[in-house]
């Protein structure tokens, strides 16, 4: 039977930053600093002056050009080597799901041997990882609630993550005054990566109760902050905060389907961003989820955001061939989808024609 796990404990709240300091404090350690993983946007923002930073610890300014790859990780575990601070009391994480899914990827590695790739897969994390703090600063990936933490391996095309029970942040601080700053289309891509894990999840054959109730709420609120006259309003940034730690929760106990896969695909051949890669994706879902791709194409109309279209239009044959290999290699989410013999349905032309639609 699966053995669910959950967030520990969470703030929430404008303003709940500010406890940071009090948490950190609370921490029992020998050790007496911290290592920060921080998105490079903040780098000369009010939002540094905040944080309890200590002439000890360690701070790393994470870019986001390209998305976690398991070098990148590997290279902060020989840092922290070098500098002989491979076991701070925490890991504290603040940015989106690149910089949360960089805090939790390190936090296994600093504990266990070897290099990021060698975890990447189901319950491979042997040891309990540093202690880590998530604080999400764009809504929607639910990487601040869910067990995994997403990296390609370059070398061998594979973008999976560490899923492990050992990955969930032991505390999260939800703080909607950190996402104003967000620019208008990012908000809704990355929003919408939690409608899409959603829907994914409760068109699944593996279902689950719990997740299920998660995933509706989930929904629910996306439709209400994505349907609304201003989505970035005070209300609605609180909404899709919530909306994002509830998918988490919902995923952390099931799986996606086919959006994610294909999704998959584009950025391990194209280099495409996850979320904007979902809703380029959406472009060619009709037939898998025909109710949501309207409902889908109404709120971004709503919310005058345009979805990108034809990325994979006119590609060369070795290309559509690396899509495919890259896209019918999640084997789980597409057999949660389609059913154990999902190739039937997803052939090479198949699979090409739906790439050619995005
Ligand atoms: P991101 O972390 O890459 O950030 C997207 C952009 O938004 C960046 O340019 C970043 O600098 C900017 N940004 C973030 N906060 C901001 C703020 N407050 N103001 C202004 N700009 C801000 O993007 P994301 O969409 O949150 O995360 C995508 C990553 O999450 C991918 O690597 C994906 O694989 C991963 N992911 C993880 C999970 C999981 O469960 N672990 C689930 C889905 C996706
Ligand atoms: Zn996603």
């Amino acid at each position: 039977m699966n053995n669910s796990k959950n967030v520990l404990r969470y703030m929430f709240g404008k303003g709940s930053i500010d406890g940071l300091g009090e948490l950190l404090n609370e921490i029992e350690s020998t050790s007496d600093y911290s290592v920060y993983f921080i998105d490079e946007f903040f780098k000369d923002s009010a939002l540094i002056e905040r944080l309890p930073l200590k002439n000890e610890d360690v701070v790393f300014f994470v870019q986001t050009e390209d998305e976690p790859k398991t070098e990148f990780i590997d290279a902060f575990k020989s840092r922290l080597e070098e500098q002989e601070k491979t076991l701070p009391k925490a890991i504290v994480a603040v940015g989106g799901g690149s910089t949360l899914d960089t805090g939790k990827a390190v936090a296994n590695l600093l504990t266990n041997p070897g290099k990021a790739e060698d975890y990447q897969g189901w319950d491979l994390v042997k040891n309990p990882a540093v202690y880590k703090i998530g604080i999400p600063t764009i809504s929607g990936t639910g990487a601040e609630a869910s067990r995994t933490c997403v990296m390609t391996n370059s070398k061998t095309g594979l973008k999976l993550g560490m899923n492990s029970h050992y990955t969930i942040y032991d505390q999260l601080i939800l703080d909607p005054d950190l996402t104003k700053t967000v620019p208008r289309d990012q908000y809704f891509y990355t929003g919408m990566d939690t409608y899409i894990h959603c829907i994914e999840s409760l068109g699944g054959r593996y279902r689950n109760a719990v997740g299920d109730a998660f995933s509706h709420q989930a929904i629910t609120l996306c439709k209400e902050v994505f349907g609304s006259d201003d989505m970035m309003s005070d209300e609605n940034r609180e909404k899709l905060m919530v909306a994002s730690y509830l998918g988490g929760c919902a995923i952390a106990n099931s799986f996606v389907g086919v959006v994610h896969p294909f999704s998959a695909g584009l950025s391990v051949v194209l280099e495409t961003h996850h979320c904007i890669g979902n809703c380029m994706t959406m472009n060619a879902m009709e037939e898998f989820y025909p109710r949501e791709y309207g409902e889908f194409f109404e709120l971004a109309e709503k919310q005058g955001i345009r979805i990108p279209k034809g990325i994979a239009a006119d590609l060369k044959e070795e290309m559509y061939r690396k899509l495919y290999d890259s896209t019918v290699i999640h084997e789980k989410p597409l057999a949660n989808a389609l059913g154990e013999e999902f190739k039937e349905v997803l052939s090479y032309n198949k699979v090409k024609e739906v790439f050619k639609r995005m």
